[in-house]
């Protein structure tokens, strides 16, 4: 067989793997480049590969670094059957329609075609079809192929396939240890030839942190007494789910009073159905329910305010203090987060509370480094607000928990993916010291043979 790598290669964005085996062909996510958003040159170039000729596409989780070009495929003529847990079809789903919107006003603003049509969406979500974590299928023939949880999102998955007598995984992203819904990461079976591996936090061990539950619960109890406005920017699928999963602890079973809150992202509120749907799914999310929960209900309380118009969004500015806004984007460069900054952030009374990782280049990272004024539409605005971050919040592993989890599987070789050049050098030398060895980062269009 033979492994081809198109994206994610020496880089984060764009995961999109390729195995030949046989008469057939196999990918592994399809996923776009978000260093410039939908403009981004990178989308429109040649797969490398011929998109008719795929004949199954297997999909680890439903971010757009592994989803987004999905519909590219089937607008250069591919129609691969898509195989991935069912929350990653649906969250998806959401997430696609989402870019899709975005897509169209920058390809105009561009000056550039568009991706791929409402048409090919459709297509896509035709030839999708949802399988179980741990039950094997014969994906084309003579290739078995099974999913197993990463506990990075909802739905994220590993993938190991077997085929030729060997046995090969393919990482998809891996979760971090600490979340109040997902399940840890599954193990890697033991007897494989080779790992395609995330490398994300290569160089990076997450801080210890003191409980985050407890963190966030005094940021809110501050800002209550302070009577100011607590800004939270969440990444719309997972994180803030898991901010408003812990503030209905919070205030239904400990007693903390926030306020007002807003819940101020379109595409979060949509995100909520499936993260609802699949609460009582013990598969695919797991939590301690506390005792005494008065409903079924894990992500509303009676403060929470859904504003899913321009309208509503508008009229949180009428609301009086203390009020808590959670609004996308997470880092803080689009969204409706956005209108809030401009309104909010030049009062030291206020508090921007930061809960996940910031690209640099982003208005979230420019803040974050203490920046002031920042830029923001027209306006510039002094940062007067506290800046705080929590930490723990975070998608991916760290080389700890990364390094472990591949150790204990001992592979015949890893390729690195899914990581900068500092990260992959160090993630390296790191399992080079642990003993495993055979280790590469494939860069774009290369192929390794088995
Ligand atoms: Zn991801």
């Amino acid at each position: 067989m033979q492994i081809g790598f198109f994206g994610a290669a020496r880089q984060v964005p764009g995961s999109c793997f390729l195995i030949k085996t046989g008469d057939k062909q196999l990918l592994i996510d399809c996923g776009y480049y978000q260093g410039g958003g939908m403009c981004d040159k990178r989308n429109y170039d040649e797969f490398g590969f011929d998109p008719k000729n795929v004949d199954a596409l297997l999909v680890t989780h439903a971010h757009l670094d592994h989803i987004g070009r999905i519909p590219r495929l089937f607008h250069q003529g591919g129609k691969p059957r898509i195989y991935s847990t069912g929350p990653t079809k649906e969250l998806g789903q959401i997430n696609l329609e989402d870019a899709h919107h975005i897509m169209l006003i920058h390809a105009e603003e561009c000056g550039v075609e568009e991706l791929y049509g409402e048409e090919d969406l459709e297509a896509a979500y035709k030839h999708w079809e949802k399988v179980s974590y741990r039950s094997s299928f014969e994906v084309v023939d003579g290739v078995i192929a099974t999913f197993y949880d990463t506990g990075h999102i909802l739905g994220s998955s590993f993938v190991v396939l077997e085929l030729e007598g060997k046995r090969i995984a393919f990482s998809g992203d891996v979760g971090s240890t600490i979340t109040p819904l997902l399940h840890d990461t599954e193990a890697l079976p033991t007897n494989l030839d080779l790992l395609v591996c995330e490398s994300t936090y290569g160089d990076r061990l997450h801080p210890e942190h003191a409980d985050r539950k407890t963190q966030l619960r005094e940021e809110i109890q501050k800002n209550f007494d302070q009577k100011g406005v607590l800004m939270i920017p969440a990444f719309s699928i997972e994180r803030t789910q898991e901010i408003l999963f812990e503030m209905n602890e919070l205030i239904e079973h400990e007693g903390l009073v926030p306020g007002q809150v807003f819940l101020d992202s379109p595409l979060a509120i949509t995100a909520i159905a499936v993260f609802q749907k699949y609460s009582q799914d013990t598969e695919m999310m797991q939590f301690d329910v506390p005792e005494g929960f008065a409903d079924n209900n894990f992500f509303a309380f009676k403060e929470l305010q859904i504003t899913d118009t321009v309208d509503a969004s508008k009229r949180i500015n009428d609301a009086p203090n203390p009020k808590v806004i959670i609004a996308g984007s997470g880092m803080m460069n689009a969204g409706r987060i956005q209108h809030h900054l401009v309104r909010y952030l030049d009062d030291a009374n206020n508090t921007l509370l930061v809960t996940g990782y910031q690209a640099p280049g982003t208005l979230g990272h420019d803040i974050a480094e203490g920046k002031s004024p920042v830029h923001i539409f027209d306006y510039n605005v002094k940062v007067r607000a506290r800046v705080m971050k929590i930490e723990s919040y975070s998608g991916h592993a760290d080389y700890n928990k990364l390094g472990n989890w591949v150790l204990a599987a001992q592979p015949k070789t890893v390729q690195l993916v899914h990581g900068d050049e500092g990260a992959q050098k160090a993630f390296t030398t790191y399992l080079a010291t642990k003993g495993v060895t055979d280790v590469s980062t494939p860069g774009f269009g290369e192929w390794v043979t088995l």
